[in-house]
């Protein structure tokens, strides 16, 4: 049975990193197209390279929770795909070993001259004056708002031949991520798991279980054992 987890930012929530919706639209007390948009690094690369360094810091001080653990270990079971909308790399370190970033990986640099070169960021500081050995400088591996997403071909790809999907900590707000869904197979098992969403989503007969990712996602995988042990994928 496969198995593809859809993330965004509320998995790691309980990791102590802010999602940005909850506050008002703002991230981190920014408007995301002052800090994440390809104007804002023109118009003031400082503050975006600040913005970044800082997400960065405090991204090494934190830890996988128990959602990102409980989904590395489905892999003992199931084969398992992790599609994430996020940036931080908690599911890697959880212990999952096929995460597709959509929005790019906050610990990397890559060239603004050679789409091929990335540096990882280990002590999390990126700085103006850094250059990949062309002499282009870094900027952050981020897929910012208004550019093209060039993981969507290969998650679409993953989701058609999903049996579970599970979608968890995201607002379904940002384009083309949030239609991944639609590219499920009709008779794909959805579950939802979020603690602030979505009573339109059970008519639609996806199963919403409306609780933070640290107990919802143990509680959604027991289900979904439940069910798939019991006679397949209509039982
Ligand atoms: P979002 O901020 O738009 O929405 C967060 C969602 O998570 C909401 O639906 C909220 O109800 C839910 N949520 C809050 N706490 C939760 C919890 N404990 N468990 C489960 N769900 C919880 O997030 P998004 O849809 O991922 O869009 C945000 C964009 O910003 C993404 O593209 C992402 O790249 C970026 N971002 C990434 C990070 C990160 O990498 N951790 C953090 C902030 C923003």
């Amino acid at each position: 049975m496969h198995i593809v987890v859809f993330s965004g930012a509320g998995i790691s929530a309980e990791s102590g990193i802010r999602t940005f919706r909850d506050a008002d639209g703002l991230w981190e007390g920014h408007r995301v197209e002052d800090v994440a948009s390809p104007q804002a690094w023109l118009r003031n690369k400082n503050l975006v390279l600040d913005f970044y360094n800082q997400r960065r810091l405090n991204l090494l001080q934190s830890q996988p929770n128990a959602a990102h653990l409980a989904l590395a270990e489905l892999e003992s079971e199931y084969q398992v795909s992790v599609i994430t909308q996020n940036v931080d790399d908690l599911h890697e370190r959880a212990g999952s070993t096929k995460v597709i970033h959509l929005h790019g990986e906050l610990m990397y640099a890559r060239s603004t001259g050679n789409p091929t070169f990335r540096q990882r960021l280990d002590n999390g500081l990126l700085h103006a004056d850094m250059h990949c050995p062309e002499g282009f400088p870094l900027r952050p591996d981020i897929v910012w708002f208004g550019e093209a997403v060039p993981m969507m071909d290969t998650a679409i790809s993953i989701a058609t031949k999903a049996d579970v999907f599970i979608i968890t900590g995201t607002s379904l707000e940002v384009y083309p991520a949030a239609g991944l869904v639609n590219f499920t197979p009709h008779d794909c098992g959805i579950w939802l798991v979020d603690p602030n969403r979505h009573q339109e989503l059970s008519k639609q007969g996806i199963r919403c279980i409306a609780k933070p990712a640290g107990i919802g996602i143990p509680e959604a995988i027991a289900e979904i054992k439940k069910r798939y042990s019991t006679g397949g994928r209509h039982s």
